[in-house]
């Protein structure tokens, strides 16, 4: 009798890791780096035409730089989200990219930012929109996820919110930046949110084999008060989870919201045992791109691997994992070297 209990127990036992199994993908998979952290800057129809050579330089040195200070904080045994928000700071400081200081104007002139991070472990979650007058909006939505019992503030409630947790605010005139302020002037010549690209995010995976993404933005040149696109919406334009992969999207917002972009991909690995290659490829061209949306994405699976896809000319990314070197793109057709 007590044999049988515990051949049933054993069996018990067995069924439910087999039921854990089905729901991780079974591709074999390379041994995983320690970490490795990825990002975009922006998906677009720009093509060596339209991007100067200096441009292009001035690019690849930013997306290198932000990558390095990611690295530095996961080579010291840091945390995966820490590791995206100090990348995504580095980004939204440059005014090359729509984030932070260099965000795009709305059609009154104004800025209202958008951020949103997400970790993998627990699939907490932050998120903050229609936010102005901060300089990191990606730390006020870790602030949400790690000191609020909420995931999204919006407007007022976020900058009131990021006032009490003392978040540093932006000098008067921080987001008065050249690029910006010349497509806002086009926009408004054609009272168009034709421009609508630039946003920057980051994945990352740590020592402790967690995963983070973040995505921070301007939105779109032009947009209406109070519009939000994807950036801030979790499932749309950010997520993260350790069982499958950690995704960061940029491009037209609303059609990645249409077509919940980020958790798609994690729900074709999760259920479907996709790779996060053909999660991403199936997501971005058969979904999204098939209603008539653009741009791509920055995604990592739990072994580390980075995955860039998109139905864009263009999108600033990159990549780097321990023991190798920052690799950065600018164009679809580029192969990511050194
Ligand atoms: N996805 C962003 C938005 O729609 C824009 C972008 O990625 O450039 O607000």
């Amino acid at each position: 009798m007590k044999n049988t209990l515990l051949l049933m127990a054993a069996a018990a036992l067995l069924s439910c890791q087999n039921s854990e199994a089905e729901h991780i993908p079974s591709q074999a998979q390379p041994e995983p780096p320690a970490w490795s952290i990825a990002i975009h800057g922006g998906a677009g129809h720009f093509d060596t035409e339209v991007l100067s050579e200096e441009a292009q330089s001035a690019y690849r040195k930013a997306l290198a730089a932000a990558l390095q200070a990611g690295a530095a904080i996961l080579e010291k045994n840091g945390d995966a989200v820490s590791a995206v928000v100090a990348t995504i700071e580095v980004l939204e400081d440059d005014s090359l990219f729509n984030a932070g200081r260099g965000a795009v104007y709305t059609a009154e002139g104004t800025h209202e930012l958008d951020a949103s991070i997400m970790r993998g472990s627990d699939r907490n979650c932050g998120a903050v929109t229609g936010l102005t007058g901060f300089r990191h909006p990606i730390s006020v939505a870790r602030k949400v996820m790690e000191d609020s019992e909420h995931v999204f503030f919006s407007g007022p409630g976020a900058a009131e919110f990021a006032t009490n947790q003392g978040a540093q605010t932006a000098a008067p005139g921080w987001f008065d930046t050249k690029k910006a302020h010349g497509r806002y002037l086009r926009a408004l010549e054609k009272d168009t949110t034709r421009e609508k690209f630039g946003t920057v995010g980051c994945v990352a995976l740590d020592r402790n084999g967690h995963l983070a993404a973040g995505t921070s933005t301007g939105g779109m040149t032009y947009k209406r008060h109070g519009r939000i696109g994807d950036s801030p919406v979790i499932g749309a334009g950010t997520w993260a989870d350790d069982r499958t992969c950690a995704i960061s999207a940029t491009g037209w917002g609303e059609y990645f919201i249409r077509t919940a972009v980020a958790h798609d991909i994690h729900g074709r690995m999760l259920h479907g045992g996709a790779s996060l290659q053909a999660a991403a490829d199936a997501t971005i061209h058969d979904e999204m791109g098939a209603l008539g949306g653009d741009g791509g994405i920055v995604g990592m699976d739990r072994w580390g691997q980075a995955v860039f896809s998109m139905n864009t000319p263009g999108m600033f990314r990159g990549a780097y994992t321990q023991g190798g070197r920052p690799r950065v793109g600018l164009f679809a057709t580029d192969d990511m070297q050194p």
